[in-house]
């Protein structure tokens, strides 16, 4: 079977991606920064059996160089899927914490492949909807993937809420330069996904609660109970379940039509308090940790006029993604939230 590296296996997204390619029978060799996070990868993820799972250790994507070692040192790889970036909401200084990681990530890995590994037919980058957003309230704005966040390096490096998305906007700018200039042997293809939910990373087990993923802590705080005096603002208002992204991903290195493509994945608007009904319903007691008065509580989805509108068909027609429901993604992930002890 086809080999494939996986960048920051440890991640809610890669973890989701390695459980799919392993289910394929793929060959599957990921990255981690913590040798006791790929050894207890690896372990959880080959219980069923089989050893087609095995990591190696890159402790700094914003190194320079940082894949060299590990493309060399894995031969006959037939995809590279790059999924390694930082995403989290604690913000210091937005260069070192997210431009750096994000750009230097990217390039070094397309470098190494152009360098090293010859058989790479295909590399798959995890983008983000951030990349294509522009977040402009004037007039709502139509978002597919021929839109691009107009956000620079300096407006990402002066503002901490525009980090994240300046990282994720000029990584992908970065790879898709790269493939006009170097013009390597192999193909690239961007997932761009809106806000991830969905059941925890397969490889977290009870009491790991405090490795989960930032996209799926509104959830997790509303079962904790913390959103009982009153929900949370929405604020981004638009999702899409692990699980597509993960199938998203897989088909984009199957896909022969996927070359060369951007895919913006978004299943739909969602409401903090479209999510708390989900949960509700789900039991008496999820019930309690919510707001009494939750049938009041205001759903803060923009009015039509200020909403942003977006195209998801290309995910459809191309990579044959069937969206999964708010409904199933938030009771899947309140169930395993509870399994690691929440
Ligand atoms: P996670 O935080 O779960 O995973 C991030 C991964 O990147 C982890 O494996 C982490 O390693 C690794 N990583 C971060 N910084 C570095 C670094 N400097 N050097 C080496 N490894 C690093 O996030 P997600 O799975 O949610 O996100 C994965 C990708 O998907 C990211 O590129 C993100 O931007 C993108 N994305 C996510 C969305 C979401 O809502 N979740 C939406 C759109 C895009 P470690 O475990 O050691 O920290």
């Amino acid at each position: 079977m086809p080999k494939v590296l996986v960048t920051g296996g440890t991640g809610f997204i890669a973890g989701h991606c390695i459980k799919q390619l392993l289910e394929k029978g793929y060959d599957v060799v990921t990255t981690v920064r913590d040798p006791e996070k790929g050894a207890k990868l690896v372990k959880t993820l080959t219980a069923s059996g089989g050893s087609k799972l095995s990591y190696q250790i890159v402790k700094d994507v914003a190194q320079k160089g940082a894949f060299d070692e590990v493309v060399k040192s894995t031969p006959n790889l037939d995809f590279v899927l790059h999924t390694a970036s930082p995403f989290h909401y604690n913000v210091q200084d937005p260069v070192k914490d997210f431009l750096e990681p994000a750009v230097t990530g990217t390039t070094s890995i397309l470098e190494a492949i152009k360098d090293s590994a010859p058989s790479v037919k295909r590399v798959v980058i995890t983008s983000s909807f951030a990349a294509i957003n522009h977040g402009s309230n004037k007039k709502p704005p139509f978002y597919d993937e021929s839109v691009w966040n107009p956000i620079t390096w300096e407006e990402a490096a002066q503002d901490k809420t525009k980090a994240y998305r300046g990282s994720k906007t000029l990584a992908e700018r970065a790879a898709w330069s790269f493939m006009d200039t170097a013009r390597p042997t192999f193909d690239l293809v961007t997932i761009n996904p809106s806000l991830v939910f969905g059941p925890a990373a397969p490889h977290l087990s009870s009491g790991d609660l405090d490795s989960l993923n930032t996209s799926n802590l509104r959830i997790l705080h509303m079962i904790q109970g913390k959103m009982k005096e009153k929900l949370e603002p929405t604020g981004f208002y638009s999702w899409v379940d692990v699980r597509d992204v993960a199938i998203a991903h897989v088909r984009a290195l199957e896909v022969p039509g996927a070359s060369g493509n951007r895919f913006l994945l978004l299943t739909d608007y969602y409401t903090n308090k479209r999510i708390a009904e989900v949960i509700a319903s789900m039991s008496p007691e999820l019930r309690k940790k919510l707001p009494a008065n939750l049938d009041e509580a205001e759903d803060d989805l923009p009015p039509p006029e200020e909403r942003y509108l977006f195209s998801n068909k290309q995910s459809i027609e191309v990579l044959g993604i069937e969206y999964t429901s708010l409904d199933k993604s938030v009771k899947d992930t309140v169930q395993s939230l509870l399994e690691l002890g929440a």
